[in-house]
C-alpha cells in the first residue's frame, strides 16, 4: 500500500509496529537514529514518516523541523510518551500531520495512519481551483463557498479562515498558526479566533454544535474533518 518510515529507538516498539504495518500491507523501513531517518525522508520514496521524539542522536522536533526544510508535505506521524501539551503545540507548529501518545493501540495508530493517508492524498486536489468536502464546495477563483450548492456569504477574514483550515484538512492546526495566517503574527488572540470561527460554523456546519467540519481541539487549536 504504501511506504512507512518508522524512526525509532526503542527495539519492542520499532518491532510491533512493523508486525502491525506489515498486516496492513505496508512497506516498513525501521531506524533507530535521527540521522539515518532523515537520510531516508529526504532521499528515500517514503509515504508517510512515524516518528518518536525521544531519540538518541537528535530531539525529534528538530527531526520534524529538518525534514519539513527538504519536504513540506510528508505526512509525519508523532508516536510519543510525552504527554505535554505544550510538546505537542511545538510538535504541530512545526509541521507533524498528527500526535499519537504512548501506550498506544495498534488498532488506532493504523486508523490515524490510514486518515492522514487519505487527507494527504486529498491535499493534491486542493491545488485545483475548486475543494470540495462533504456539502462544502469552495471555488478559489471565484472566492465563493457553498453549503449543499447554495452560495453561503463570508466576510474577507471569514473566507480567509475558511481556506487555510481546508487547505490543512485532517491537520490540526495551532491557533498561533492560523493567526499568523490570516491576521499575521499578533494580529488577533485565541478569544478573537474562537468568535470568528463561531460565526464560520454558523453559515457552514449544518449543526454548528456537532463539528462534524471544524472540530476544536481543546487548548490547541482547530481541525478541518475530510467528511
Ligand atoms: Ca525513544
Amino acid at each position: 500500500m504504501a511506504e512507512i518510515l518508522v524512526i525509532e529507538d526503542d527495539k519492542a516498539i520499532q518491532n510491533l509496529l512493523k508486525i502491525a504495518l506489515k498486516q496492513e500491507n505496508h512497506d516498513v523501513i525501521a531506524v533507530s537514529s535521527a540521522h539515518k531517518g532523515i537520510d531516508y525522508a529526504i532521499k528515500g520514496t517514503v509515504d508517510l514518516v512515524i516518528l518518536d521524539l525521544g531519540l538518541p542522536d537528535m530531539d525529534g522536533i528538530n527531526v520534524v523541523k529538518t525534514i519539513r526544510e527538504f519536504n513540506e508535505k510528508m505526512p509525519i506521524i508523532i508516536v510519543s510518551a510525552r504527554g505535554d501539551e505544550q510538546e505537542k503545540i511545538k510538535c504541530l507548529d512545526a509541521g507533524v500531520n498528527d500526535y499519537v501518545e504512548k501506550p498506544f493501540s495498534c488498532a488506532e495508530l493504523m486508523a490515524r495512519i490510514r486518515a492522514t493517508l487519505r487527507y494527504a492524498a486529498a491535499g493534491d486536489i486542493i491545488q485545483n481551483a475548486v475543494f470540495v468536502n462533504g456539502d462544502l464546495k469552495i471555488d478559489f477563483s471565484a472566492h465563493s463557498v457553498f453549503v449543499k450548492d447554495k452560495e453561503v456569504h463570508l466576510t474577507n477574514l471569514e473566507y480567509k479562515l475558511l481556506c487555510v483550515l481546508a487547505h490543512n484538512v485532517g491537520k490540526t492546526l495551532t491557533q498561533n498558526y492560523i493567526i499568523t495566517k490570516v491576521w499575521g503574527a499578533g494580529g488577533n488572540d485565541a478569544n478573537g479566533l474562537r468568535v470568528f470561527m463561531a460565526s464560520i460554523r454558523r453559515k457552514i456546519e449544518k449543526d454548528p454544535y456537532t463539528q462534524e467540519l471544524i472540530r476544536t481541539e481543546v487548548g490547541v487549536g482547530y481541525r478541518m474533518n475530510k467528511v
